[in-house]
């Protein structure tokens, strides 16, 4: 019994460090343009009959893993609700954008979502064969390539690639509530963003940074561009420069 002692001053580390590990992260399974968990059942139908035919069947799914946290569950849920609902009612349509990679995307994507990352980037596509272990358990489970992105949530909503839209939509919000749901969905808008930015690295990972932002920030200003204009105002696009991936 006394050597009991002996260890429970030890313990403690051991055992948070291992509580953290197996009890500090959810995972949720998210399919592209799908309805399901939407309250309304006439709002699904609707989505459903507009835009069917625009879904490729060979989007990824995800899977999101997340800190088992308030912050986190939010994190997980604007992501998902970006991927299931808002990318299949935006103009242009990621679909239209990205249409060139998604026949190269692999049949699965965890997302990896953290609060920070430490070296500042918004998001980040492991190279093949740097998954972690859980990822390629996955692949080998399901049988297929899954791919897997880093995304760092807090730097994404913070991030404003395009500063005057963002302020032209905070002046054209009529109240308060107008102005939070445009800075809902602008983070939306830069998670979706983020998250094709880096599927692009996925399909191709030889392609230089610079293609792939171009792309990315040219989604992102018009998807603003095209909301600005549902408003009547006329938003001049320029590209600006903002901090890496
Ligand atoms: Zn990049």
């Amino acid at each position: 019994m006394r050597r009991r002692t002996v260890p429970k001053v030890r313990v403690p580390g051991i055992w948070q460090q291992l509580w953290d590990k197996w009890r500090g992260e959810e995972t949720r399974v998210v399919r592209f343009g799908s309805t399901a968990g939407l309250a309304a059942p006439r709002r699904a139908a609707v989505i459903d009959g507009a835009n069917d035919a625009r879904i490729p069947r060979e989007l990824p799914l995800l899977v999101l893993r997340y800190p088992r946290s308030k912050a986190g569950r939010r994190a997980a849920s604007t992501l998902e609700n970006a991927y299931r609902h808002l990318a299949t009612v935006l103009q242009p349509s990621p679909l239209e954008v990205y249409q060139e990679i998604l026949p190269y995307l692999p049949g699965a994507v965890v997302v990896i979502l953290r609060q920070q990352d430490p070296a500042g980037c918004l998001g980040h596509a492991r190279p093949e064969g740097m998954e972690s272990e859980t990822t390629r358990a996955l692949a080998s489970e399901i049988d297929t390539r899954v791919g897997e992105i880093d995304m760092a949530w807090q730097q994404i909503a913070q991030w404003q690639p395009q500063p005057l839209a963002s302020l032209a939509l905070d002046a054209w919000a009529v109240d308060e509530v107008e102005r939070r749901q445009d800075q809902d969905l602008r983070v939306r808008v830069a998670m979706l963003t983020v998250l094709f930015h880096e599927m692009e690295h996925l399909a191709f990972p030889e392609r230089p940074e610079h293609e792939v932002r171009r792309r990315s920030d040219r989604f992102y200003q018009q998807v603003l561009a095209a909301t600005l204009e549902e408003r009547g105002q006329v938003y001049g696009m320029e590209a600006s420069p903002s901090p890496g991936w």
